[in-house]
């Protein structure tokens, strides 16, 4: 499995343009410590990738990094798909980037495509400019290639075949079954590659305040495995809780990168970002008793934290913190990071 990390920060970037916080004033006057908002990419198979959350900054982060660049037709792009792991808009303000294509193949839960559907209007406003092939991901499995989008699906006929059989999870590690992921069945990512949903929590988007359900799924833990060798990452940007199927999703995984928003819990209010803790804006902080670093440690899993927050002393590759990281075999995730699994 090959990963390219493409951003790996919170809300707003390193430096966010209003924010003149130490960590900002630092990135303005290094740039080598500027981070885009957190998102990776994910090969799918030969020459296609998936784009993990569509960020505002999603067009340079396809600039830069070369295995996403369109060619040789004039319009022939290797990006097949975003896949989003919920609704906020820094994870998803990038799909109007990409309304230049003839269609756009988003894959997420039913009530993150709600959310977008009714609060940005998503379908409405980009449907004059490019078709939006919704997949859905999530506690009833795969609806199949095109689903609600249409047969006429990016991956067409062709695309998945072969994999969503039951011989396609028993990968040298053994059936998917102990993953921890409830039965659920894994959605085909291009030929090579398949998704799962961790549901985490029931955080809606400020935008979205009041509507729909309690579902776990407004926010997920995304597991991506390659059948062919057993390898998977397990992807949480934004994690408000750490329910037990994720600790058996982060003991399966080969790596596990996950939200390094804050680095403890009273960091949004000493540094006067908001009258919230760290876990009440809906991210567990890195240290502390009810932190992630003491989960991390000691997986098997490489695991990395990404999703830094500008307040987060981790922005500063000075800060004795990533040392403390590093005795316990934890690291922090840099924007264009290269990950072979
Ligand atoms: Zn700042």
């Amino acid at each position: 499995m090959l990963l390219q990390v493409l951003g790996t920060a919170a809300g707003g970037g390193l430096p966010q343009w209003n924010c003149a916080c130490p960590g900002c004033a630092g990135a303005r006057d290094r740039p080598e410590r500027r981070r885009r908002h957190a998102s990776l990419a994910v090969r799918a198979d030969a020459g296609r990738w998936y784009i993990v959350n569509a960020t505002p900054d999603i067009g340079d982060q396809i600039e830069d990094t070369h295995a996403l660049h369109p060619g040789p037709g004039a319009r022939q792009t290797p990006v097949a798909g975003v896949v989003l792991t919920d609704a906020e808009l820094d994870h998803t303000l990038g799909v109007a980037r990409l309304r230049e294509a003839d269609a756009v193949e988003l894959v997420c839960t039913a009530p993150v495509r709600e959310a977008l559907l009714a609060g940005p209007r998503l379908g409405a406003v980009l449907g004059p400019y490019t078709d939006l092939l919704w997949r859905e991901l999530g506690p009833g499995g795969p609806d199949g290639p095109g689903g609600p989008g249409g047969p006429d699906g990016p991956d067409g006929p062709d695309g998945p075949d072969g994999l969503g059989g039951p011989d396609g999870l028993g990968g040298p590690d053994g059936p998917g079954g102990p993953d921890g992921l409830g039965g659920q069945d894994p959605l085909p990512l291009g030929s090579e590659l398949e998704a799962t949903a961790v549901p985490i929590a029931a955080k809606r988007p400020r935008y979205a305040a009041g509507t729909g359900d309690d579902d776990p799924h407004w926010v997920i833990a995304l597991v991506l495995r390659e059948p062919a060798t057993g390898k998977s990452l397990l992807y949480a940007p934004a994690l408000a809780a750490w329910p037990d199927a994720l600790q058996e999703a982060a003991e399966a995984a080969d790596c596990v990168i996950v939200d390094g928003t804050f680095w403890d819990e009273d960091e949004p209010v000493r540094t006067g970002i908001s009258s919230k803790t760290a876990s009440g804006m809906g991210h567990l902080p890195i240290e502390g008793p009810g932190g992630t670093a003491h989960r991390l440690t000691g997986l098997r899993a490489r695991c990395l934290y990404t999703h830094l927050n500008n307040t987060n002393p981790l922005t500063d590759p000075d800060d004795d913190r990533h040392k403390q990281l590093a005795d316990r075999g934890l690291e922090v995730a840099v924007d264009g990071m290269v990950i072979e699994l």
